[in-house]
C-alpha cells in the first residue's frame, strides 16, 4: 500500500499533496478491515484507481474523488459526511461515479450506442467518466477472482461501453489497456489462440525493428531530421483480433503487427521524415495515410505509411510530433496539459452544461487543434448528438431513447402499440406516477396494462412523440368508425323490419317513404328513410339523417333548424347522409 501512496505522491503536484493525503487517510480509515475478493486490503483498489489517473495531470479534486470513490457505496459513510470533510465538488464527483455503477450492460441491449450515450449523459462531468474508466481498468486486473459468468459480463461491458468511450475521448492508451485486460475474459478461446499463434511474430517483429532502428535514425539525421524518439509499437492483442476478423483471419494482411513509431519536433519534420522514408524504401500503394491533414474523428493525428523496408520486409511507419503522440495516448486529458502549457485559455474540467454537453467540449477541444475537416468531424458528431434526448430503461434493462419531456404514455407506445393502447398506469423507479410525469435519464419505467383498457383523448395532452400521438389518434378514429358501423347494423334491422311492418302504416300519406337507392346513409344505399316535412330537402341540398324513435330515419337539410336542435339534444342519433 505504501508503495502505491508513494507513487501517487511522486506524480502529484507538491501543492496538491496535503489535500490528497487527507483523502488517502480518510479512505484507509473508512475501508479498514475490508478485503477484496482477491484477499487484498480493499483500499488498495481506490488507491490504484487514483494512481492510474495521476498519470494525467489532474487536480486534487479528481484524485481525491478517485481515492474516495468507493467510500460512499461500500462503507457506512454518507455523502453528507463526505461533503463536510471534502466539499461539494468532491461529493458531486463521488455521487456521479456511484450513479454510473447502476448502469449495467446485460448483453441483450439492441442499441449499445444508446447505452454509451446514457453513460455520458448520466456522468454529467468528464472527470466522472475518467474516474469510472480508471476504476474499471483496475477492476479488470482482478477479474480472475470473480465467477466466470460475472467476469465475462464485466469484460463484455468493458469492450462494448467503456473502451469505446475512452476511444471517443481520444484516450488511446487507456482504451488499449481496457480492451486487452477484458479480452481474455470476454473471449477466452480467441485470446488464447492469438497468444499462441502470434507470440513468435511479435518477438520477431520487435527484433527486426530493433535491428533496423539505428540505420533509420542515421538516415534521418543525415537528411536533417533529428528524431526525438524511435520505438517499436507492438499492436495490442484485442486490436489485432478485431483486425484479423476484418480480414478473414488472414495474418498476411496485417502490416502493422509491430510498427516503427518516429516522434519528431514539428509538423514539417513529420512530412520530411515521410519523404526520407519513401526515398529510401518503396511505399505500398494505398497505405499512405495523412491523419495530420485529415485527422480521425476522435482527433487522432499522425502520418502512416507502409514500405518495403530493409530485406524487403513490409513495415509500417507512424510519424508524429510529441504533442500528437501525447494526444493519441491521453486524448482529452492531454489537451488540458497542452492548453495550460501554451498559456491558452485554461481548460478547467467541470460539470457538463446541459445545453452544451460533452460533445461540445470535445468540439472545442478539436477546434483548438485547428482541424480542417469539418465534414468528417460533423460525421462523428452526429453519432453523439443527444441534446434534447433522454434514455430510460425497461424493467428488463432495455434502453428506450425518447425526447426530453417524454411521459410514460410515450414510453409505453415506444415499447409496443398494444402496450400503449392498453396501459392503465405507470411506475417510475418502483413508484406509481401520473401519466403526465416527465421521465428523466436513467429512470426505470414499468407500464401496467389491462386488455380491456383503451386510450383516451386526454392522452394526447401527455404524448410528446409523434409515434404515441399518431397511435392514439388512430385508435380514436378506428373506434369512431366501429361505433358508426354498429349503428348501421342496428339501423339495417330497424329499417327493414320495423319500418315496413310497424311504422309504415302509421306514417301519414304526405310523409311518403322514399324508395331506397336515392340517398346514401352512412355509406349504405339500401336503407329506408323519409324526407322531413319541416325543411323538405331536395337534391343537391346538404343533408343529414336522424334516427327517430318511431319513424325510421328522417332526412333533413343540414341547416334545418330542427336538425340543428336534434343534433344538440341527441348527437348520437344523427347519421351521415348524402344524395346518391
Ligand atoms: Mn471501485
Amino acid at each position: 500500500m505504501n508503495t502505491i501512496v508513494e507513487e501517487i505522491k511522486k506524480r502529484a503536484e507538491p501543492s496538491y499533496w496535503p489535500k490528497i493525503e487527507k483523502a488517502i487517510n480518510f479512505a484507509i480509515q473508512a475501508h479498514k478491515g475490508q478485503k477484496r475478493l482477491t484477499g487484498e486490503d480493499y483500499v488498495r483498489h481506490p488507491l490504484r484507481t487514483a494512481l492510474i489517473l495521476s498519470e494525467f495531470r489532474f487536480g486534487p479534486k479528481t484524485l481525491s474523488a478517485a481515492i474516495l470513490h468507493d467510500v460512499y457505496e461500500d462503507t457506512p459513510i454518507t455523502l453528507e459526511t463526505i461533503e463536510k470533510n471534502f466539499g461539494k465538488d468532491i461529493r458531486f464527483l463521488i455521487e456521479g461515479v456511484s450513479n454510473l455503477s447502476k448502469l449495467k450492460y446485460r448483453g441483450t441491449e439492441r442499441h449499445v450506442e444508446n447505452l454509451r450515450k446514457l453513460f455520458i449523459v448520466m456522468a454529467q462531468d468528464i472527470r466522472i467518466i475518467l474516474i469510472k474508466l480508471a476504476d474499471r481498468l483496475d477492476n479488470l486486473n482482478t477479474l480472475y477472482a470473480l465467477e466466470p459468468e460475472r467476469a465475462k459480463r464485466i469484460a463484455m461491458e468493458t469492450l462494448e461501453i467503456y473502451a469505446p468511450i475512452a476511444h471517443r475521448l481520444g484516450m488511446g492508451d487507456l482504451k488499449g489497456k481496457l480492451e486487452d485486460a477484458a479480452f481474455a475474459f470476454a473471449f477466452p478461446k480467441e485470446f488464447e489462440w492469438i497468444q499462441n499463434n502470434f507470440k513468435d511474430e511479435y518477438e520477431e517483429g520487435k527484433k527486426y525493428l530493433e535491428r533496423i532502428k539505428p540505420s533509420v535514425k542515421k538516415e534521418l539525421v543525415k537528411n536533417g531530421v533529428i528524431p526525438l524518439e524511435i520505438h517499436a509499437r507492438p499492436k495490442r492483442y484485442y486490436s489485432l483480433y478485431k483486425k484479423l476478423q476484418k480480414y478473414q483471419m488472414d495474418i498476411t494482411k496485417i502490416y502493422d503487427l509491430v510498427a516503427l513509431r518516429v516522434v519528431v519536433k514539428d509538423i514539417e519534420q513529420c512530412y520530411l521524415t515521410m519523404a526520407i522514408v519513401h526515398k529510401l524504401w518503396k511505399p505500398m500503394i494505398g497505405r499512405i495515410k495523412d491523419y495530420i491533414a485529415l485527422p480521425k474523428p476522435n482527433g487522432y493525428r499522425s502520418l502512416h505509411t507502409t514500405v518495403f523496408c530493409v530485406d524487403g520486409r513490409i513495415t509500417e511507419f507512424q510519424i508524429r510530433t510529441k504533442q500528437m503522440h501525447d494526444e493519441a495516448e491521453q486524448g482529452i486529458a492531454a489537451h488540458w496539459q497542452y492548453s495550460e502549457k501554451k498559456g491558452l485559455k485554461k481548460y478547467i474540467p467541470g460539470p457538463i452544461k446541459k445545453e452544451l454537453g460533452w460533445i461540445n467540449q470535445l468540439r472545442d477541444w478539436q477546434r483548438s487543434f485547428k482541424q480542417t475537416s469539418p465534414d468528417e468531424f460533423l460525421e462523428s458528431l452526429k453519432i453523439d448528438f443527444f441534446k434534447d434526448r433522454i434514455f430510460v430503461f425497461t424493467p428488463k434493462g432495455d434502453i428506450v431513447e425518447l425526447p426530453e419531456d417524454a411521459t410514460p404514455i410515450d414510453f409505453s407506445y415506444h415499447i409496443h402499440s398494444d402496450i400503449g393502447d392498453h396501459c392503465t398506469g405507470a411506475k417510475v423507479n418502483g413508484k406509481l406516477v401520473n401519466f403526465n410525469t416527465r421521465l428523466k435519464n436513467g429512470d426505470i419505467v414499468e407500464i401496467m396494462t389491462n386488455p380491456k383498457n383503451q386510450p383516451s383523448r386526454d392522452w394526447l395532452k401527455f404524448a410528446r412523440t409523434g409515434l404515441a400521438k399518431n397511435r392514439i389518434k388512430k385508435f380514436i378514429r378506428s373506434s369512431l368508425e366501429k361505433k358508426e358501423k354498429s349503428k348501421l347494423e342496428v339501423l339495417k334491422q330497424f329499417s327493414q323490419k320495423f319500418i315496413f311492418e310497424k311504422i309504415a302504416p302509421q306514417i301519414k300519406k304526405t310523409e311518403k317513404i322514399e324508395k331506397t337507392g336515392k340517398i346514401i346513409i352512412s355509406g349504405e344505399k339500401n336503407i329506408s328513410h323519409n324526407l322531413a316535412k319541416c325543411c323538405k330537402p331536395k337534391k343537391r341540398d346538404e343533408i343529414i339523417g336522424y334516427i327517430t324513435k318511431t319513424k325510421g330515419i328522417s332526412i333533413h337539410k343540414k341547416d334545418c333548424k330542427n336538425a340543428k336542435l336534434l343534433k344538440k339534444k341527441w348527437p348520437s342519433k344523427l347519421i351521415n347522409a348524402s344524395w346518391n
